[in-house]
């Protein structure tokens, strides 16, 4: 049973990282009847990717587990005003995917296949002909078919952010900023040359917080934390970077999610478009975090030719951003208690989707946590063992 000492230095779990991903564990760890301290080393919240992430969520995904998490965040979502009495702002209009190859068009076949068997029966598979009904502005050269599932879209994750974050100091969370986890002490165990029991502790600079639950929440940072329990962790950083134009009215607020199958993508938030497409990040510096200018060009020059009404339209050079995807080896989170140690809950690597599955991470979580496993839904295919048995997610990398 977790101990109920002093709450503030022997809370029963430390939740470490107080992005989406912690913020959302500690409510639903407070909500299983926990007292949980967040511990985060930035100043103030946003420090991480959440603050960064440009607020696509859908359910079209290529796995069943994805779809799963997205449907039950989904749900979380349309209540998360009510829980939390912030509006997550939440609004679907649509997730369009347009294939431009035969093989593209295969897995978003695939895709949709799997996501009508997983109950999402709104999503649809599109010819040519049916695109400028849900896009006039896209244009269709070389496109051969498209996905769209209306009640996909986009949300605002600094506000679920703050939803989660107001809800947990109400529950009574105790909440550190700028406390970086610096170490973390495990049992040394009772037989010399054997593996180290459990965690009893994490350390910060300024104190030490003995507790029987630690929650990895630190997003790309994960891999990071978890060897300061001496741990190897799958999580890699990869940068994605953001171009947004000047304020305009070429696109309507209404505008769909709407994805090639290069990857290139664009929504419109706050009256200008926001442009995103792929790349392998810096190969000088993983953690880079700058804007390639060469990036932004490709963008500039790309945006017209796939969206005429945006010729003419600049982007707002100074205004791009970029930041850190989590990515794990499969693409998918890793969720359940750490291989070799007993009480390090990893709740990583939801690479590059971490917003949209916050609200079901953190339930399935407290779950494992609380109750043994995790009840609401089947996730042994998340479990963090799956890379060393070989056994890692197949799916597509796109979708
Ligand atoms: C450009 C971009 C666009 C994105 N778009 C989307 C999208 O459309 N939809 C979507 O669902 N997701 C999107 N994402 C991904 C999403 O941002 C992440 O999956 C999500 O934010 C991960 O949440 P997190 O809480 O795990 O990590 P973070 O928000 O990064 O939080 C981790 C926290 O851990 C803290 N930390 C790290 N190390 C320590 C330590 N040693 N001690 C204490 N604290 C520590 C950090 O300060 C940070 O606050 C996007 C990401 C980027 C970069």
């Amino acid at each position: 049973m977790p101990r109920r000492e002093d709450p503030v230095t022997r809370p029963d779990a430390v939740v470490i990282g107080a992005g989406v991903i912690g913020a959302s564990c500690a409510v639903h760890l407070a909500h299983a009847g926990l007292r949980v301290t967040v511990i985060d080393r930035g100043a103030a919240p946003g420090a991480g990717s959440t603050a960064r992430a440009t607020g696509g969520f859908r359910a079209q995904y290529a796995t069943a587990i994805n779809i799963r998490l997205s449907l039950l965040s989904r749900d979380r979502l349309r209540a998360f005003r009510d829980e939390t009495g912030v509006d997550p702002q939440f609004q679907p209009v649509g997730y369009l995917w347009l294939a431009t190859t035969a093989a593209g068009l295969a897995e978003l076949r695939a895709a949709h296949a799997l996501q009508r068997r997983e109950g999402l029966a709104e999503a649809t598979l599109l010819a040519p002909g049916d695109i400028p009904a849900l896009n006039r502005f896209a244009a269709l050269d070389g496109v051969v078919g498209g996905a769209w599932c209306p009640s996909d879209g986009v949300m605002r994750p600094t506000e679920i952010l703050r939803g989660y974050l107001e809800t947990a100091e109400r529950l009574g969370v105790a909440m550190h900023w700028g406390e970086p986890a610096i170490a973390i002490e495990r049992d040394p165990g009772r037989d010399p040359g054997r593996a180290a029991g459990p965690i009893t502790a994490v350390v910060t600079p300024r104190a030490t917080y003995a507790t029987a639950i630690v929650v990895n929440a630190t997003g790309a940072w994960a891999a990071d934390t978890a060897r300061l329990a001496g741990l190897d962790l799958p999580v890699t950083p990869l940068r994605r970077q953001v171009a947004i134009t000047e304020p305009t009215a070429a696109l309507p607020a209404t505008f769909p999610m709407t994805i090639w199958d290069d990857g290139f993508h664009l929504r419109v938030r706050d009256g200008r478009v926001l442009l995103l497409r792929p790349t392998p990040g810096d190969p000088g510096d993983p953690w880079s975090t700058a804007v390639d200018p060469a990036w932004l060009d490709d963008i500039a020059a790309t945006a017209p030719v796939r969206v005429p009404a945006l010729r003419g339209v600049a982007l707002d050079r100074a205004a791009a951003w970029a930041g850190l995807y989590e990515m794990s080896p499969d693409h998918h989170a890793l969720l359940g208690w750490a291989p070799g140690c007993p009480n390090l809950l990893l709740v990583n690597g939801s690479s590059g989707h971490g917003v949209m599955h916050a609200p079901a991470l953190g339930l399935l979580a407290a779950e494992i946590a609380t109750l043994g496993a995790a009840r609401t839904l089947d996730v042994h295919a998340l479990r963090p063992s799956r890379f060393a048995e070989g056994d890692p997610i197949v799916g597509s990398a796109l979708l």
